[in-house]
């Protein structure tokens, strides 16, 4: 179990990473009010517009799916599971948690599912990893 101390500090940096993902996509969606508003214009080539939507649309995907992580990781500072390893229900350590608040891992299995997606990457090659994978390795842990 974490002190109160340290939960309290996680659940800060949680809640301040949460805000500003939830104020990023604000700010996203005010872009697609503004797109509605354009459309019709024959200004802009629209493949290009297109384009732009659909990295638009990318992005905020990837926000919900951080900020629903974010909150998952809040649920479990508030039933005092934050630092319990999902895998083999081993310790996180509160270095481990402070540097990667939203793990659910600790060290070890996180390394050991690292060779795992590195063995499959190598086999899949790369470009073919789905991108729920790349937020994981890149975000989480
Ligand atoms: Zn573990």
């Amino acid at each position: 179990m974490l002190k109160p101390m340290e939960r309290e500090v996680l659940a800060q940096k949680l809640t301040e990473e949460r805000d500003r993902l939830l104020k990023l996509a604000r700010d996203g969606l005010k872009f697609s009010m503004e797109r509605d508003r354009n459309i019709g214009r024959d200004s802009i080539d629209e493949s290009m517009e297109e384009e732009i939507f659909s990295t638009e649309l990318r992005l905020r995907d990837r926000e919900k799916y951080l900020i629903q992580k974010l909150n998952a990781a809040l649920e479990r500072i508030a039933s005092g599971t934050i630092d319990v390893c999902e895998e083999c229900g081993e310790k996180i350590s509160y270095r481990r948690l402070l540097a990667r608040p939203m793990t659910t891992l600790c060290i070890d299995c996180k390394e050991e599912k690292e060779k795992e997606e590195l063995a499959r990457s190598q086999i899949v090659g790369r470009g073919a990893v789905d991108a729920d994978h790349m937020s994981d390795s890149m975000d989480d842990d």
